[in-house]
């Protein structure tokens, strides 16, 4: 594995890939890996020849008072990690090469950046995709692969790459987890011991609100009744938003019906640190009773 530091090195072996017949897989990062990112680079390689694995903290995606200074970073850690999930490069950027002196320009994406994760965090999601583009157009991929853990997220870079006519497609991965179901992520590491036993909680949640749809709730408030009520069994936690929403538009409509699909959001503090998860459903059809051995015309 090459790590490379510079947009202009990153940006010729691209382009030298490309002309040799390559297809080159990117999956953006911020580091600390967990086996969540490794799923994703060892997803990569289904895609490709040439898996470039990007890592920058990407400090237009923090507002003022988050945690960019202090979020978790172990760089050698890191480049030992991906190299043993078999990246080839390891773009790995300073604050400066990417946002040199004089750097003035962002894209904002409307609509969806607007509720949930975007209303929390208004900045967010412009930082978001401002960066992706440039380590777009920096590596130059055919795929790239993205966390359905960061479900919102996956939506903006949809819209992204479909407004913007991005040469890219983009791939979506499943979500990694531990023992107890909380959703592997580099936050975790922020919470101490007492804290991270409570965390199963949001798991729980997801499960017990898919638990109800299979056996016929419809109505969106008394889903999101299910979330709220198993969020709040722990005292600790404070509700951001906890809710049933369409998959695609997040909009809330009061009943979903046959078919729809669906997707569960959380963001919780758990005590100082926020953690956010999902679960993608498709509303069953109107008799979950006959079970999975029901047969048409039988
Ligand atoms: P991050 O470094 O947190 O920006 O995450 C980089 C990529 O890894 C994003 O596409 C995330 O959605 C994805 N990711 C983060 N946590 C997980 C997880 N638990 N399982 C799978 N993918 C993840």
């Amino acid at each position: 594995m090459e790590i490379i530091r510079t947009i202009a090195e990153m940006q010729n072996i691209s382009s030298e890939l490309i002309l040799q017949g390559k297809k080159i897989v990117c999956v953006p990062t911020m580091g600390y890996f967990h086996q969540g990112h490794i799923s994703l680079m060892k997803k990569a390689r289904e895609y490709g020849d040439i898996v470039i694995t990007t890592l920058f903290v990407n400090p237009t995606q923090f507002a003022p008072n988050e945690d960019f200074n202090s979020y978790p970073r172990d760089y050698d850690g890191d480049s030992k990690m991906a190299q043993a999930a078999g990246v080839d490069y390891l773009f790995f950027p300073t604050v400066s090469e990417m946002y040199p002196t004089g750097y003035d320009c962002k894209i904002h994406i409307g609509g969806i950046t607007s509720k949930f994760e975007g209303a929390t965090r208004p900045t967010h999601f412009d930082g978001v995709a401002t960066v992706v583009t440039k380590l777009f157009n920096i590596t130059k991929p055919h795929f790239a692969i993205f966390g359905q853990k960061d479900y919102q997220q996956v939506l903006v870079i949809r819209k992204l790459v479909q407004d913007l006519n991005l040469d890219v497609k983009i791939i979506v991965a499943p979500i990694l987890r531990e023992n107890d179901g909380l959703a592997m992520s580099s936050r975790n590491t922020y919470l101490m011991a007492d804290l991270r036993k409570k965390a199963g909680i949001l798991f729980q949640a997801l499960e017990d609100a898919r638990m109800s749809i299979e056996n016929g709730e419809r109505k969106r408030k008394m889903i999101n009744a299910i979330l709220h009520k198993n969020l709040r069994s722990v005292p600790e936690i404070k509700i951001d938003y906890a809710c049933s929403v369409d998959a695609d538009t997040l909009e809330e409509p009061d009943e979903f019906r046959p078919g729809d699909r669906i997707v569960l959001l959380l963001a919780v503090f758990l005590g100082k640190t926020r953690l956010i998860d999902n679960a993608t459903i498709t509303i069953p059809s109107i008799f979950p009773s006959l079970g999975k051995d029901f047969k048409e015309g039988i």
